[in-house]
């Protein structure tokens, strides 16, 4: 197929590797040009500017955040430069009121909107197994399934309405900082009494709380490996920020986002911006002041 891919960060890069890899015909762009280049070492057409990646049958963008899709994507005038009919594929966890936006959008223009966030970080991404949640029309949800499948292992469709998508990723990543938090907190609580996270974690990790989340995110702690960052913090803040919006415009109390985004702002405050969100433990520990009680 002829594809466009537009956003070539941690995520977007490997997503876009996989899709050349399958062997479709891609075109891509990037805000800074660096990342451009290894995708064409590996045979990706290089666009100048967004709109002409996005001459293809499908655009795929996968962009930081809602300013970036908005700059990008509505405010440059590159909708109106598609093709009616064309599939735009938006793998970014934006909020749920960005995307009833896009979704009105695309629909004045005739175009197609598959709102397709994942589930997994950039290794994950890099082996072709993320988890797609995909809203939007069955029938482009269709059309895009052969590129979704070379990115992801599995694709989960959750209904016609785009934000539903939208919705059920920022719940997950609620549920995530929520398992980081309570992991963070429970081994500051033992390292006070001299059981070390790792130890304390092995067990946990290994009986009641045996799930991936838990055992990925508790291993980083236990290791206290916040860098590099797979998901750094300041994504995990705006996720939480996004789930607190989405919960007020639904009228759903939400009162452990309020925990969760403040010790995510005190990690931002003493300046852990590159660690990853499991340094959430370096928080719980820095309250606790573990480190001056030896
Ligand atoms: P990233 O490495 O920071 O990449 C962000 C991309 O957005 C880059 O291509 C960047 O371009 C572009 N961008 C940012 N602001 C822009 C602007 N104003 N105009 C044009 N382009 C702009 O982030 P990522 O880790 O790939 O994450 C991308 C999305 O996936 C986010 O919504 C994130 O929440 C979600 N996600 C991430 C993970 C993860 O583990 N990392 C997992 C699941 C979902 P430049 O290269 O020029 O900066």
């Amino acid at each position: 197929m002829k594809v466009g891919f537009i956003g070539l960060g941690a995520m977007g890069s490997a997503m876009a590797s996989n899709l050349l890899a399958a062997g479709h015909a891609l075109t891509v762009w990037n805000r800074s040009t660096a990342a451009t280049e290894p995708l064409a070492s590996l045979g990706a057409k290089v666009a100048r500017t967004a709109d002409r990646a996005a001459q293809g049958e499908v655009l795929c963008s996968m962009l930081a955040n809602d300013q970036a899709v908005r700059e990008v994507i509505l405010d440059s005038g590159l909708l109106d430069a598609m093709d009616r009919g064309t599939v735009h594929v938006n793998h970014a966890t934006i909020s749920v009121a960005l995307a009833k936006e896009l979704a009105d959008e695309h629909a004045k223009r005739e175009l197609e909107y598959v709102a397709a966030p994942v589930f997994g970080r950039p290794d994950i991404a890099a082996a072709g197994k993320l988890n797609i949640l995909a809203a939007g029309k069955p029938a482009a949800i269709e059309k895009v399934r052969p590129l979704l499948e070379a990115m992801g292992s599995k694709v989960w469709p959750l209904g016609d309405a785009p934000e539903r998508a939208n919705v059920a990723k920022i719940a997950g990543n609620f549920m995530l900082a929520s398992a980081i938090e309570s992991m963070a907190e429970a081994t500051a609580l033992t390292r006070a009494y001299g059981v070390s996270a790792a130890d304390f974690l092995e067990v946990m990790t290994n009986t009641l709380f045996a799930a991936p989340a838990y055992q990925g995110y508790g291993r980083l702690i236990a290791e206290q490996r916040f860098k590099p960052a797979g998901f750094p913090l300041p994504l995990g803040f705006k996720d939480v920020g996004l789930a607190q919006a989405a919960a007020e415009s639904a009228r759903v109390p939400l009162p452990f986002a309020g925990v969760l985004r403040d010790s995510l702002l005190e990690a931002l405050a003493a300046g852990d911006e590159e660690l990853d969100w499991s340094a959430l433990a370096l928080v719980a520990a820095r309250r606790a002041h573990l480190d001056e009680r030896g």
